[in-house]
């Protein structure tokens, strides 16, 4: 069961993209203790890429954090190759299906491709069709994702790159934001960055406090220890370029 997320109460945090990094994983979880966060809420891409796959999926479980199915949650699940990845990526899902324990793989298997909770929908690429995991990188693919939401809030991850997209009924912005004051006519498209592997030139791993009482989102960054991911990444024969982004934040 998950518990609604409701006025008067401390934010939501919202994480996505963890891809395997414990170090990440723990340091967002840390600095989201510090917020007297009501729930956690995980848009998928648990796993693939990183090296600690077992254990970052146990620590989702262990904190009942509901989570949404992501594209490589998928495919590190399947027991087929997968094809549609680039190769980089494709060895580190392989790597992963070879560690994962059958269980593990039933549980992302497992794991909703949507969580709708009142006013807000929870997706890994896109409301629209959800399973062709849609980038959302244009106005164009941001239009047509308001399209598919019917509430005020969508959170979304899969470019690893924070932005909010806002709509009202004369027009559709996006931006790069800190901390966005929430508007009574406006809706929202926020992506919330990436936890294990951001891709916007800043290292430090990202996540979003949703503070309703407060009418405020606000994205975090919180710096980890990404030279010790690194030396996992190499110890386990995965890709080298895996290790080398994770110092740029690309
Ligand atoms: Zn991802």
């Amino acid at each position: 069961m998950t518990q609604q997320i409701q006025s008067g109460t401390g934010p939501a945090a919202i994480i996505s993209d963890i891809h395997a990094n414990l170090e990440a994983l723990e340091a967002v979880l840390l600095d989201i203790q510090k917020h007297q966060c009501e729930k956690i809420v995980c848009l998928g891409d648990v796993v693939g890429y990183g090296p600690n796959p077992r254990e970052c999926i146990a620590r989702l479980r262990e904190l009942s954090i509901p989570a949404i199915r992501g594209n490589h949650d998928a495919a590190c699940s399947a027991n087929a190759f997968p094809s549609s990845m680039n190769p980089v990526a494709g060895v580190a899902v392989v790597w992963t299906q070879s560690v994962l324990r059958e269980e593990e793989k039933e549980w992302l298997r497992n794991l909703p491709l949507v969580l709708n909770e009142e006013d807000t929908t929870f997706v890994h690429a896109s409301p629209r069709c959800p399973a062709d995991w849609t980038y959302i990188l244009r106005s164009r693919d941001a239009d047509s994702a308001f399209g598919s939401f019917d509430g005020k809030f969508c959170f979304i991850g899969h470019t690893h790159q924070p932005v909010a997209w806002i709509r009202n009924e004369h027009q559709l912005a996006n931006e790069l934001f800190d901390r966005l004051v929430i508007s009574e006519t406006d809706r929202y498209l926020i992506n919330v960055g990436s936890v294990g592997q951001p891709r916007d030139n800043d290292p430090r791993a990202a996540y979003v406090l949703f503070d309703r009482s407060k009418g405020i989102i606000e994205l975090r960054r919180v710096p980890y220890d990404f030279r010790k991911t690194q030396e996992k990444i190499l110890a386990a024969q995965l890709p080298r370029q895996l290790a080398e982004r994770l110092e740029h934040g690309w």
